[in-house]
């Protein structure tokens, strides 16, 4: 017999799929390739914008904590 690798119960099942979901929700990150400057793709709250530039590599949704990265610039520091 064939043993299934997700051998979990609903239960299981459910408070695995709960603890990822917020998870998510907590820490959502965008890793961007280059700069940019637009609004956080959350519908679930009103428009923010979003600004991501080499001089500052990083933002942060004010509503939902949705974090933008610049790519190369993962810690937030500048390298010089
Ligand atoms: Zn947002």
């Amino acid at each position: 017999m064939r043993k299934s690798r997700y051998n979990l119960s609903q239960e299981e099942y459910d408070a695995k799929k709960k603890s990822k979901a917020e998870l998510m929700a907590k820490k959502e990150k965008v890793t961007l390739s280059e700069e940019f400057n637009g609004y956080c793709d959350n519908k679930d709250h009103p428009l923010f914008s979003i600004k991501v530039t080499v001089d500052k590599p990083w933002a942060a949704c004010y509503y939902c904590s949705k974090l933008w990265v610049l790519e190369g610039n993962k810690d937030g520091k500048k390298e010089h």
